[in-house]
């Protein structure tokens, strides 16, 4: 069993959370500028990073808070977590990443 360390209750069983996907995906400037390919592309392509990687959790059974982690993808192992809103400093931070 794993504990996650919830900024916000401290660590917790890892069955009281929810995994969110990639953490710091930024909304497009002007949604309605973009055509199909490039919606499609902000909703569904993520990156799969091996190694560490920004992603939003939610402590679902405790506090029910959203808060961003970065994660070791291969050692499972949490290095940080913030609450939503503080930006998080990995491979996968937008514009830092091998694939951006
Ligand atoms: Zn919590």
């Amino acid at each position: 069993m794993m504990l996650i360390p919830c900024p916000h209750c401290g660590p917790r069983n890892e069955n009281e959370f929810t995994y969110g996907g990639q953490a710091q995906v930024a909304y497009p400037d002007d949604p309605h500028a973009l055509d199909d390919a490039a919606w499609a592309r902000y909703l569904f392509y993520r990156d799969n990073t091996k190694g560490l990687f920004a992603e939003r959790w939610m402590h679902a059974t405790g506090c029910g808070k959203w808060f961003d982690a970065v994660r070791h993808t291969t050692t499972y192992e949490f290095h940080e977590v913030r609450r939503v809103g503080r930006m998080l400093e990995t491979e996968s931070t937008p514009g830092k990443g091998p694939h951006t």
